[in-house]
């Protein structure tokens, strides 16, 4: 399947899109009253009718056959994470033993996949196995090309036949509708009248690691949990710091070439890709769009980063932490807000109204960064997660923002009540009435540190992991994010002096909570020490970041903007308990079997030889003291190994046993993962000593610098 597309013959123009069901697809194909009334649709006006479904249904179909297609299915984002797709061929035989090529407005609205098999935490009644895809209007569908065949995706919400939202994109479709709602009675209360919507816009980062082939196959580790459990560093780590941007290897050109041929192909914008800090470590981002399509375009890159990579004898690695020693892979969620008719509301813009409704909404922001602080931190927990916050490399644990010196100064001065300082040259800041002097757009400290940065005319949060999906951190903030607008407008729309008004606000706003702002290194052990004393949380593990979700105020928060349910949250709790007791539990048993079975007999035949050979040197009468320190000391590290590898298996036994799902990711948390790494400390070390020919597995060296 591996196509060379040669740009001097075909244009980026000609492929860009041309297996994805665009909206200019749409226009083209669609009669004009119906390409319309999905617009309406889109646009969250009117409800999708089974009529006009029908047509779009066959536009689809009939565009789909052209281009190859098949099957279809309905593709959707379950709770575990990735995505999933149960594909229906559209065959539709008739009397005379022929087939008819079939898919209709109904099929195109709802699926009914056995939604048994997904975890639901408690949703679904094994009773009512069944659960319901509905078509996400807002996203277009796409053709995925495998070898297997060409298929129609039409990226759907599922729900429970209760109405239950069992997977990501419903909360965050709801998330959407909710800050929009809020955003808008703001902007009504503001004096804006022509702003139908707003929606919020994310471009992410995607980080990876890329591994030869032939070594990742010889690593159960990676293939089982994707991630060594094992290995030491090799001489050469990232020190040089000679990767990061450093010229892209051929191999790999040629594979970001193929990706972005791909990703362009389904209309996702691939547009920036370098190398990263640690070896074999690699970044693509896209350009931004709306949350829900930025949602689902990432889960294509993550995939389409997996396919393309095994086209090249190669394997990517997306965990958080693949490899010791060196920085890990997290994924940068640019977030901004904007309204239908083209608003940046996160754009400081150029006259005193626009920055007024920037500096409210950006007061806004803060306020919920800092009452959700532990929403937006447990948005990003995970089992491979837990390597990265905290660990000096990734952001802390500790949820702070970065607003830049020029713009904090004008915060703490409109929070103060009194003029600026000399750096802005302002005065007294009248809101509505001054401009701001101008904040620069690319900020130059750029602070790599902050969780949570301003960067210009957006937000960048930091900390999520590079194999997650980005729906529930979006889902948090824009959740968050409405409760304090609702806030806001409420006060505003009661207010008669609206400049007057919004200074109160922001004013009143940023005093209570500017704790959440620090410019400083977020890396240092000051701001730990520093961030106790204002207050703010800093949890290090998952276990101890998921309680928040069933919190009473996280409960309300979520049900009073009909995002989450109560139930809802329950069983996400409930899965993400699991999830990382399931998670730590397979490293573990990896570990124990590779330990066991490969590195310790290795390891033991090994410092065989080495005695026997001190022996044989021995009889010739040759000094072997040498021969003789390496093979004791490799057989007390042998002995240790042993012994740690049991202590393994009897904690893992103790937490397989524990039957309450907290208790049980507790335990899974406290005891195996340190004895996972006691174990690790043992084996690392042997490596180190043991005959490169002679350890099972392929090292660091190979997998982290060949390619
Ligand atoms: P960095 O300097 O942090 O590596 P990049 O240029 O690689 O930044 O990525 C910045 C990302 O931010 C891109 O995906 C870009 O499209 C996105 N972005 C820019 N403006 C907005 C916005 N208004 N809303 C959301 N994302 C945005
Ligand atoms: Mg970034």
């Amino acid at each position: 399947m591996s196509e060379r597309t040669d740009y001097t013959e075909t244009s980026v123009q000609s492929i860009y899109g041309s297996n994805c069901f665009s909206d200019s697809v749409m226009r083209e194909r669609l009669p004009k009253n119906i390409y319309k009334e999905i617009q309406a649709v889109k646009a969250g006006e009117k409800e999708l009718s089974l009529e006009v479904a029908e047509v779009v249904a066959a536009a689809m179909r009939d565009w789909a056959i052209e281009k190859g297609a098949t099957h279809y299915t309905h593709w959707f984002h379950p709770l575990t994470g990735l995505t999933a797709e149960k594909h229906d061929s559209f065959i539709s035989p008739t009397n005379d033993g022929k087939v008819l090529m079939e898919f209709s407005g109904k099929e195109l609205i709802k699926g009914e996949p056995d939604a048994s098999s997904f975890p639901s935490g408690g949703l679904r009644a094994t009773f009512e196995a069944r659960g319901y895809t509905a078509w996400d209007v807002t996203s277009p569908a796409f053709l995925k090309q495998d070898p297997t065949g060409t298929t129609l995706c039409i990226p759907t919400a599922f729900f429970s036949y209760t109405g239950h939202a069992l997977d990501k994109k419903v909360p965050l479709l709801r998330s959407m509708d909710a800050l929009s709602k809020q955003a808008i009675r703001v902007l009504r209360a503001l004096g804006n009248t022509n702003s139908k919507r707003v929606v919020t816009t994310v471009g992410p980062e995607q980080e990876y690691f890329l591994v030869d082939k032939e070594y990742y196959d010889q690593r159960p580790d990676l293939m089982l949990t994707g991630r060594t459990v094992f290995g030491s560093m090799p001489a050469k780590g990232q020190e040089m710091e000679d990767h990061y941007f450093g010229a892209i290897k051929e191999r790999v050109a040629e594979f970001m070439r193929e990706l972005n041929t791909e990703l362009w192909k389904v209309g996702v914008s691939a547009k920036t890709q370098h190398n990263e800090v640690a070896p074999n470590q690699f970044e693509i981002a896209p350009i931004f769009t709306t949350t829900n399509v930025a949602v689902d375009n990432n889960q294509v890159v993550m995939e389409t980063i997996k396919k393309v990579a095994r086209r090249h004898g190669m394997e990517a690695l997306l965990h958080e932490k693949p490899f010791a020693g060196v920085n890990g892979s997290g994924k940068h969620n640019n977030w901004s807000i904007a309204t239908d008719d083209g608003i940046n509301l996160l754009d400081p813009g150029e006259n005193p109204e626009s920055n007024a409704r920037f500096l409210l909404f950006a007061a806004a922001v803060i306020e919920a960064v800092d009452r959700y602080a532990l929403l937006l931190r447990t948005s990003a927990a995970s089992s491979g997660n837990d390597h990265r916050l905290g660990a000096n490399e990734a952001p802390p644990a500790i949820i702070s923002i970065f607003l830049g010196g020029p713009l904090t100064e004008i915060f703490d001065s409109i929070a103060e009540g009194k003029a600026a300082g000399k750096n802005t040259n302002l005065g007294k800041i009248k809101l509505g009435v001054t401009s701001l002097p101008s904040l620069p757009k690319d900020l130059s400290d750029r602070n790599r540190t902050s969780p949570f940065a301003f960067t210009g005319n957006k937000f960048e949060f930091r900390m999520l992991g590079s194999s997650q999906s980005i729906a529930p951190p979006n889902t948090y903030l824009n959740t968050a994010v409405a409760q304090v607008l609702a806030e806001f407008a409420d006060k505003l729309e009661k207010a008669s002096d609206k400049n007057a008004a919004i200074e109160a606000i922001v004013k009143e706003s940023y005093a209570k909570h500017k704790r959440i702002v620090f410019n400083g290194n977020g890396y240092s052990e000051e701001w730990v020490k520093e961030a106790e004393k204002r207050g703010l949380p800093n949890v290090r593990a998952t276990v101890d970041a998921l309680p928040v979700l069933i919190d009473k105020e996280t409960i309300s928060l979520f049900e009073s903007h009909n995002v989450f349910s109560k139930e809802e949250l329950e069983s996400r709790y409930h899965i993400y308990l699991e999830r990382y007791s399931k998670q730590i539990n397979i490293e573990a048993g990896v570990m124990v079997s590779m330990s066991r079975r490969s590195i310790l007999p290795a390891v033991s035949s090994y410092v065989g030889s080495l005695a026997r050979d001190t022996a044989a040197l021995e009889a010739i009468g040759a000094d072997n003291s040498a021969q003789k320190k390496q093979a004791k000391a490799i057989a007390s590290l042998l002995k240790e190994a042993y012994e740690e590898t049991e202590k393994l298996e009897t904690v893992l036994a103790k937490a397989q046993n524990v039957e309450d799902v907290f208790k049980q990711a507790k335990t899974y948390q406290e005891e195996v993962v340190s004895q996972m790494n006691a174990l690790r400390e043992k084996i690392d070390n042997l490596e180190k000593l043991v005959d490169k020919k002679a350890w099972p597995f392929p090292g660091y060296e190979e997998l982290l610098f060949k390619l």
